[in-house]
């Protein structure tokens, strides 16, 4: 997957989906951007740029112009709990008390009167009555309501605000005009739509707030002071005043305030808050730690190495909020009609009005068959009484207030899950071609095997000797990130050997590596590699055949163009790859190996695992290429690979999997990053990533459903207003209520 720069703003203001649409045009009207993305849920924005970043504060003008506020949220601190959620639910709550309070006595007032068969207390003061009562409800509690309806028709951008507010407006006028004329009031209803509006606004706050809980435990998981030596002395500091280098002494049982290394002790450690893994880890002097894991046996003494918005939390924390607001490709149509769906309601609704008042006996047909089996139908109300009547139900149930919650939420509470499982999705992009693909292609080294591999055997060739072998490949070695340089270098170890310093290294990927030792050229690296530099490997091709009949990687040693002999390593298979194969090929997803290793060790180890279709002796670029002819033929291709040796091959999948563990892995090396080190995690994210789209479609359908069958029957006279609004609120507590079913599904 390609991927651009982008920003994130937050927004403030925003009530509907449809608010949400005249942001993100408002954004992407800006020269430079490539795309905006608003969510609804979060309040934040997502601009992704062209080319060069956009000026922050055009992108702040051009959302104020559209009538909200926008503030650019802090990049270079650590993550912060966002405060306006719990004040959210205060407000909504607050208003709701206030509907409800004013409400309850109108709606007894019209059972009296409904079960009396007459207005109650008499006609006039009733309908004095419902005025008086309705006023606060609609006017003061429904005031931002109203606010934001007068400021978005000002800008001809009609929003959901506009829907209530018309719906309530021209429900009370009634209520004024009744007291000179025959019309029916319906200023009791327009009290009873609002504080239903309100209802829903509360619940939603609500579970904005569980939706979000689980990035805001991982914001909590952090540590809130440290102790640091200074001049010896064991000093509590805020933990943001831990500056790079400061020595933080941790004792059992406590939280390792922040990324480092380990300088003193040696403990076992839970890392589960982290990686998802259960299974405490030990680890010692020079080791790496991260901060908000737990030191569960020894005192330790470590030294800050990632402080504030780099270490290893804030920065999942901010790809997991990232993630969040960003779009997933199944809501585009949604998206779509969104930006229709006001406009079009209340043409809905005023063409409902007309209708009514020029045909009503054709309009009202319907009503009248069905008039004996729905309460709330055929009470004998007037031609334009009924006109508003279901004019006002369309306004209502028009709302979209679901539409717009329907693939935030399920993102917010799918993505937060997998991050507590040690499974990062970089977008909802990232997440839907993870359902999607049908391959899913695995580097070998690392991925399948433990990527721990250990120097087994050593063949010099001619008159050379082990010792020989071991100390020129492992000199060579020493300048090289490779697992197989690990194993080399460990091996010589061993052997306690002085190395002969190295003083020029070229590495070639995929190959192997020429390095300059004592004056003369040292190369390691597969046959291949020695054969491509002029190296005779005539002598070595027994040797290497016997390592590789054993299943081992063979690594040729070469000296100024003269042959040493050949080091032959064993990476075990890890314990769950097997596991994690199969579970993967019962999704639905058919296994490739992609490995430079040589084809008979690959063989081996595609056995082992349960995978056919192994290609060996590949290239960082043949690996390229593989995946994209298995793309030409149709195939959406998943790879799972290391973050940094198969980058490459990560990006040029559909969907790019990096897997590593805990500080080791590059989070911005793809697309869906696993932490947990074994592939397990894979198959915990496709499974995750599948529950979730399948709770963004079904919220979708959801949203529209609603909408789709009731606007007729509304238009029909068949819906009575406040039922309109009863399902308004309804439909967006299913899409959240499913989003958090979530929670629970089975992964
Ligand atoms: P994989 O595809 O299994 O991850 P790589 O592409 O990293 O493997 O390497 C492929 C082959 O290239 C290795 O099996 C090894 O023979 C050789 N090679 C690459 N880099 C090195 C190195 N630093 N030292 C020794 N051999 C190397
Ligand atoms: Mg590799």
């Amino acid at each position: 997957m390609t991927r651009t720069t982008s920003q994130k703003i937050s927004i403030v203001g925003m009530h509907c989906a449809s608010c949400a649409t005249s942001v993100s045009k408002a954004l992407r009207a800006v020269p430079g951007v490539a795309d905006a993305h608003v969510n609804l849920a979060t309040e934040q924005a997502r601009v992704d740029f062209a080319e060069d970043p956009v000026d922050i504060a055009a992108l702040v003008k051009a959302v104020e112009s559209a009538g909200f506020e926008a503030t650019a949220p802090l990049t270079d601190t650590a993550p912060a709990l966002p405060s306006s959620d719990r004040a959210a639910v205060r407000e909504a709550q607050g208003r709701l008390f206030f509907a409800w309070l004013f409400t309850l006595p109108i709606m007894l007032i019209m059972a009296g009167s409904w079960m009396f068969g007459s207005p109650w207390p008499s006609p006039l003061l009733h309908q004095l009555l419902m005025l008086v009562l309705a006023f606060p409800v609609v006017f003061i509690v429904g005031s931002e309501t109203m606010a934001g309806a007068a400021a978005a028709a000002a800008r001809s951008v009609p929003n959901m605000d506009v829907l209530i507010a018309l719906g309530t407006l021209a429900a009370y006028l009634t209520g004024l005009l009744a007291l000179f004329s025959s019309l029916t009031s319906f200023a009791g209803i327009a009290a009873m739509i609002m504080a239903f509006h309100m209802t829903g606004r509360y619940m939603e706050a609500r579970a904005k707030g569980r939706a979000s809980e689980a990035i805001r435990r991982l914001i909590e998981l952090g540590a809130k002071t440290a102790r640091v030596l200074v001049d010896g002395e064991e000093r509590e500091v805020p933990i943001d005043q831990v500056v790079r280098g400061a020595v933080m002494v941790i004792r059992p049982g406590e939280k390792i305030p922040t990324d480092g290394r380990i300088t003193e002790g040696s403990s076992v450690i839970d890392e589960s808050m982290a990686t998802g893994e259960s299974i405490p880890v030990s680890k010692t002097i020079g080791d790496e730690v991260i901060g908000a894991t737990v030191n569960q046996h020894g005192r330790l003494l470590v030294e800050a190495t990632r402080v504030g918005a780099e270490t290893f939390l804030a920065q999942v924390v901010r790809l997991v909020e990232d993630c969040q607001t960003s779009r997933v490709p199944v809501q585009l149509l949604a998206d779509r009609v969104t930006a229709v769906f006001v406009p079009t309601a209340l043409g809905l609704a005023l063409a409902t009005l007309g209708a009514w008042l020029l045909l009503p006996d054709m309009m009202g047909s319907a009503a009248a068959a069905l008039a004996d089996f729905v309460p709330w139908i055929g009470q004998d109300l007037g031609r334009v009484s009924m006109a508003v009547f279901a004019a006002v139900a369309v306004l209502v149930i028009a709302c979209p207030c679901a539409l717009g919650l329907a693939t935030p939420t399920a993102l917010m509470v799918g993505t937060g899950r997998a991050a507590e499982n040690g499974v990062l999705f970089r977008s909802g992009a990232a997440l839907q071609a993870l359902v999607e693909a049908d391959t899913i292609a695995f580097d070998k080294t690392g991925t399948l095997t433990e990527g721990k591999p250990v120097v087994v055997g050593l063949s010099p060739c001619g008159s050379h000797t082990e010792q020989d072998l071991l100390r020129w490949a492992a000199s060579a070695e020493s300048g090289s990130e490779h697992p197989l340089a690990r194993a080399i270098m460990n091996a010589a170890e061993q052997n306690a050997d002085s190395l002969p310093p190295l003083s020029e290294l070229t590495a070639v990927t995929g190959r192997g590596i020429e390095a300059t030792v004592e004056g003369s050229t040292v190369r390691v690296g597969s046959l291949r590699f020695l054969r491509e530099q002029g190296v005779v490997t005539g002598p070595l091709d027994d040797l290497a055949a016997a390592a590789e009949d054993a299943s081992h990687t063979v690594v040729a040693v070469a000296r100024d163009d003269s042959p040493l002999g050949v080091i032959a390593i064993n990476d075990p298979l890890a314990s769950g790859s097997r596991a994690a194969v199969q579970a993967l090929r019962k999704l639905g997803l058919s296994p490739v190996m992609l490995t430079g290793d040589n084809g008979r060790t690959a063989a081996s180890i595609g056995d082992a695992v349960g995978i056919e279709r192994v290609e060996a002796n590949l290239l960082p670029e043949d690996k390229l290429d593989h995946i994209r002819r298995l793309q030409e033929a149709g195939h959406r291709v998943a790879m799972v690979g290391d973050g940094i040796n198969d980058a490459p091959s990560l990006a040029q999948a559909d969907v790019g999997v990096a897997i590593g563990t805990g500080t080791d892995v590059a989070i911005e090396a793809a697309d869906i990053t696993l932490v947990r080190g074994d592939l397990g995690a894979a198959v915990t994210a496709v499974r995750l990533a599948r529950a979730t789209l399948r709770s963004i479609r079904q919220n979708l359908f959801w949203a529209f459903f609603y909408n789709v069958v009731a606007i007729p029957l509304a238009m029909l006279g068949l819906l009575h207003p406040v039922i309109a609004e009863l399902a308004m609120a309804l439909s967006s507590l299913t899409v959240v209520g499913n989003a958090l079913r979530l929670r629970r599904a089975r992964i």
